[in-house]
């Protein structure tokens, strides 16, 4: 299954192990045994946990040569009492809720991957955004169509404002995030 990984581009076909849902279904209490499984056709397709005071060990794929991972686990005490736990991050030690199973367990800062749809919504804002401009200076829309005339009744610091706003936009888009 290398290849179907490596093509892998965004975290949200990653296998996400999330510390708030094993708490909730008491997978990190000392000693309790947790069975789950991603979906079909993944890999590893199913894990173990094995809950314990300050990490949780997994035990991933086929029982017979299956593969041992430790995540360590750590607790924040809540604003309204009692504690919260996260994992800490094999490969910066930061603090995170979710690990990334695919390339190695990491956390999203780590594998520096946008979330797909976070990508496509701000993509689809920036293009929106961009045509209404266009379309009150009487252009035809698309974020890399050909600029048109200042239009009459148009003021010149109106239209600049609005060049470098398109300006702006198409940089958030090409980057898939808002652009500071
Ligand atoms: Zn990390």
């Amino acid at each position: 299954m290398i290849s179907t990984r490596a093509a892998r581009q965004c975290l949200d076909d990653q296998l996400p192990v999330d510390v708030r849902a094993l708490a909730r279904i008491g997978a990190l209490a000392a000693g309790q045994l947790t069975e789950w499984r991603w979906p079909a056709g993944e890999e590893p397709c199913a894990g173990v946990a094995l809950g314990c005071d300050s990490h949780l060990e997994l035990r991933l794929g086929d029982p017979s040569h299956c593969r041992l991972v430790m995540l360590r686990i750590v607790c924040t005490p809540c604003t309204f009492g009692g504690v919260r736990q996260w994992f800490l991050c094999p490969q910066c030690r930061g603090r995170c809720a979710v690990l990334y199973a695919a390339a190695g367990f990491q956390c999203r800062r780590c594998m520096a991957l946008p979330y797909r749809s976070q990508r496509q919504r701000r993509r689809g804002r920036a293009l929106l955004r961009a045509n209404k401009i266009r379309g009150r200076m009487g252009w035809p829309p698309g974020l890399f169509a050909p600029d048109g005339q200042r239009p009459k009744g148009m003021h010149e610091r109106t239209f600049a404002r609005c060049q470098e706003t398109l300006d702006q936009l198409a940089i958030e888009y090409l980057q898939g995030r808002d652009a500071r």
